[in-house]
């Protein structure tokens, strides 16, 4: 490609006159790094379009009881670095109701709103998707650490809660093996155990475990014996919170068996920290890209799709396929999780 001209670009990227004169943008759900960045996009791309932007306040609830702001250029300044969401986000047991849902779109209407995208997890997009099917125009973004969506590769915010689990480990590592004992960190994922595994992987962990994958207490301690013969320092276990019978049970059943284990045993829950914390740069550069895209789409005219990322390009999936069921684990990661273990 030759070198491109700047004004030509930005030309022929507003070169549209659409039906959309105001739209509106909620974070819902779980939350996690990226958000901000992510809203900061949609409201930067649609006013470059020529389109206004309202933020929704709490998810659905502040969709159900019209709490909105205003959103310019220079309201979604400064916010690229800053973990949260700055709308704020809930779950709203009332949208789960056709009556909420109806309420929902009467605040819709009465705003004068014409396209709404929303921002969150399988959940979150699962309800966007039912206010497709009642004719109101919507896009989705895939934001949740648990990384259970189709039709992307990586949803936003799960570089960064790898990194801060990274982190984590390489902290507790230096500790297990100034005093020789094996550590379980359990991190988030309840049904899904990709944070688990990836950051299992890219952390050296002994031993990953995950709800996809059946194993049993004996087994784990095995792992640990044969650690400690080896003459290794620590033992490093990574548990998902979906793992079954439980990161407690398990604890407890080492803990009975200690004495021919060689390690102590120590336990680690991670919890929320995973969710806060400044965006990578992976994730602001996902963010930015899914956002300007899902407003691009929004206000070109898609609805009912949901923008993902997959083979280094933003891509759209339909949203009844992208909740159609939670995504599986890759589980050529997965043999390789064994392979490194050794
Ligand atoms: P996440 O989006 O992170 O998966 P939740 O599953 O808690 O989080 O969903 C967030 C919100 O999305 C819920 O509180 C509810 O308001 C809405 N929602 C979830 N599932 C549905 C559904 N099946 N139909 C309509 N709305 C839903």
């Amino acid at each position: 490609m030759g070198r491109a001209r700047r004004r030509e670009i930005l030309q022929g990227l507003s070169a549209f006159g659409g039906e959309m004169k105001r739209i509106a943008v909620l974070t819902s759900g779980g939350d996690g790094p990226g958000l901000n960045p992510c809203i900061r996009a949609v409201t930067r791309m649609a006013i470059h379009l020529g389109v206004e932007v309202v933020g929704v306040r709490r998810g659905y609830l502040g969709l159900i009881n019209g709490e909105v702001v205003d959103l310019d250029r220079r309201a979604v300044s400064g916010i690229m670095g800053h973990g949260g969401t700055f709308l704020g986000t809930a779950r709203c047991p009332e949208f789960l109701t056709e009556k909420g849902r109806r309420e929902a779109l009467r605040t819709l209407n009465r705003l004068d709103i014409d396209g709404l995208v929303v921002i969150g997890g399988n959940g979150s997009l699962t309800g966007a998707l039912e206010l497709h099917r009642m004719g109101f125009p919507v896009v989705g973004v895939p934001a949740t650490i648990d990384n259970d969506i189709n039709g992307t590769d990586i949803a936003i915010g799960v570089d960064t809660a790898l990194n801060t689990i990274l982190d984590a480990i390489d902290r507790i590592k230096d500790t297990a093996s100034s005093h020789n004992r094996a550590f379980l960190i359990e991190t988030m994922g309840r049904d899904c155990g990709y944070l688990a595994l990836a950051s299992g992987v890219a952390g050296g962990a002994e031993l990953v475990l995950i709800p996809e994958v059946e194993i049993t207490m004996e087994e784990v301690a095995r792992v640990i014996g044969d650690t400690y013969v080896r003459g290794k320092a620590h033992c490093i276990i990574i548990v998902a919170e979906g793992w079954k019978p439980g990161t407690r049970a398990l604890v407890d059943y080492l803990n009975s068996r200690h004495e021919e284990l060689g390690f102590e045993i120590r336990l680690t829950v991670l919890g929320h920290i995973q969710r806060g914390g400044r965006p990578s740069a992976f994730d602001r550069l996902l963010a930015t890209r899914l956002g300007a895209a899902a407003a691009e789409a929004l206000i070109r005219g898609k609805s009912g799709v949901m923008v993902g990322w997959r083979h280094d390009r933003a891509v759209t999936t339909p949203l009844e396929e992208a909740v159609a069921f939670c995504k599986e684990i890759n589980m050529e990661l997965w043999k390789l999780a064994l392979v490194m273990e050794k």
